[in-house]
């Protein structure tokens, strides 16, 4: 049944990525009635769930671009943010790789737009010092790019952290509602969503690769945004010790090219490629393309072992027909448009979110600060000692290993569902605690979390939903036999 909500919304999200959580976050400062429609089940789940996690330097955008400017201002926000919401963020320094001497020009122009786009601790270095660095590179490395800015974050665990301190601070956070029309109407927005229909006084809509669906819906029509798809392999921990940096290769005109890098949790992983594909729901992979992938990270990282692969995962890229990210507000006032947000969107997010924000106050929305705003969320994930005595029958939760793989507790898992946002599925348990996400790849401890989450939530087992089953889209991925071949 739809339910008709009588109380004039301020402002009002389209999205509860990575983009619109940022924005949340940013104006839960306030004292606004401030509301994120999300159509999925939980938030982070676009493309802001499966992209690098790298937290770029901003060296690789033409300067003058929005893609420039928001992307050096984003990495500066992220030590901060981190230490405010702890979701995970390591300074890890990038390298882009040059083996031929045809592409040290290419070194050279990447070195020159970051020097104009304000990145600091770029150099283009030696093949000497680049092997002192990074033992396990292919010897027949010549010289790369220096990025020491860039680091890895966890994209999932960012979208959670920010939603959780978003809700903290009083934001509206409305999840599996999805926005079906918007009419402007007498100097507001009337919305009618999956559930509801809302009346709001400014919307922004963050709907990532719908975006343009949502522009259209007050009627403006002219964006196609496209998908691009990139695909991943993710290897064991053992396999991390090759490689200290995030290692690029000098990129194509399709993109940044296929890179080798640590993630924040001591994985390795290999990706992506850029596929012009024309479903936006596809997020499948295939042997095949991730083969090409792996032979051609071998150019950069040769020895890394695919027995080790653990498993495969897509995103794609929301690219627009606009040269530039569109941040527009000029159409429809109080209507404002995010547009092709694609790479490096992870890294600009929170200055994306000053940006919308200073957009907002401009349109003369009162910004009265909230005495009590709490900027502090704390981590869900433990750090554990390399004593910890975990044990798989404990009767304690902090020492009761749920998932033995990832060392997950179940002290862990009770905390990731006491935090507001409803969390009923195996996918939502692993990417707040990663229960899953190790060797087993939740073959051992995936009915373990079914049945802690049935008692919990005192539902039966089967209504529980498994990996990937909560999704909207069913996705077929490479088979972990197939990829361990590779
Ligand atoms: C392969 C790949 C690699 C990348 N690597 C990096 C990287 O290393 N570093 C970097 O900085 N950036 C990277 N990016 C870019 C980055 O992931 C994106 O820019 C960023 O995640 C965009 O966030 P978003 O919130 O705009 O979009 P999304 O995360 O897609 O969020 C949009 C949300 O809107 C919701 N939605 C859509 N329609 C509706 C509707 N009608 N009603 C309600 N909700 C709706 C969706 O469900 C979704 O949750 C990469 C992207 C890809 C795909």
């Amino acid at each position: 049944m739809i339910r008709e909500t009588v109380n004039l919304i301020d402002v009002c999200i389209i999205g509860g990525g990575v983009v619109g959580l940022n924005i949340a976050r940013e104006i839960s400062r306030y004292r606004l009635h401030v509301c994120v429609l999300e159509k999925e089940e939980d938030v982070g789940r676009g493309c802001s769930k499966a992209n690098s996690g790298i937290v770029h330097g901003g060296y690789s955008d033409e300067p003058g671009t929005l893609k420039a400017e928001l992307c050096v201002a984003g990495n500066r926000l992220y030590e901060q943010l981190d230490r405010e919401l702890h979701f995970g963020y390591r300074k890890t320094g990038s390298l882009v790789l040059a083996f031929a001497a045809e592409e040290l020009p290419t070194l050279e122009k990447l070195l020159e737009n970051g020097r104009k786009n304000g990145v600091t601790g770029l150099r283009i270095i030696e093949r000497q010092e680049l092997l002192l660095r990074e033992p396990h590179l292919n010897p027949a490395v010549l010289a790369a790019l220096l990025c020491e800015a860039a680091g890895v974050t966890s994209p999932y665990e960012f979208s959670i952290a920010l939603a959780e301190n978003s809700l903290v601070n009083g934001v509206d956070l409305r999840l599996q509602e999805e926005v079906l029309a918007i009419e402007p109407l007498g100097g507001e927005f009337h919305l009618k969503t999956s559930q509801e229909s809302l009346r709001a006084k400014f919307v922004v809509n963050c709907a990532g690769i719908f975006s343009d669906r949502i522009a259209a819906m007050v009627g403006i029509d002219e964006y196609r945004v496209s998908p691009r798809r990139g695909q991943y392999v993710i290897l064991d921990k053992d396999q991390n010790h090759l490689v200290q940096s995030v290692i690029f290769q000098v990129p194509s005109r399709l993109g940044k090219g296929i890179l080798v890098t640590p993630t924040l949790h001591g994985n390795l992983m290999i990706g992506p490629n850029a596929e012009e594909i024309d479903d936006k729901t596809d997020v499948g992979t295939d042997a095949e393309t991730l083969a090409n992938m792996v032979t051609q990270a071998r150019r950069s990282v040769p020895g890394f072992d695919m027995r080790k692969a653990l498993t495969s995962f897509a995103g794609n890229r929301p690219v627009s027909n606009q040269k530039d990210w569109v941040i527009d507000d000029s159409r429809i006032p109080g209507f404002i448009n995010l547009i092709g947000i694609d790479s490096p969107g992870l890294t600009a997010a929170p200055a994306i979110a000053c940006k919308v924000f200073a957009i907002l106050q401009q349109h003369g929305l009162t910004m009265e600060p909230k005495p009590d705003f709490q900027p502090q969320r704390l981590p869900i994930i433990r750090k554990k000692a390399a004593d910890f005595a975990g044990d798989l029958n404990a009767t304690d939760p902090s020492l009761h290993i749920i998932c033995r793989c990832e060392q997950v507790t179940e002290a862990e898992i009770l905390d990731c569902l006491s935090r507001g946002i409803p969390v009923r599925s195996l996918d939502a348990v692993k990417f707040r605690t990663r229960a899953g996400m190790g060797r087993c790849q939740g073959a051992f401890c995936g009915p373990r979390v079914r049945e802690l989450l049935s008692r919990e939530l005192a539902v039966p087992s089967t209504e529980i939903c498994g990996k990937g089953e909560c999704s909207s889209t069913l996705v077929k991925r490479a088979r972990r036999s197939d990829l361990q071949k590779l």
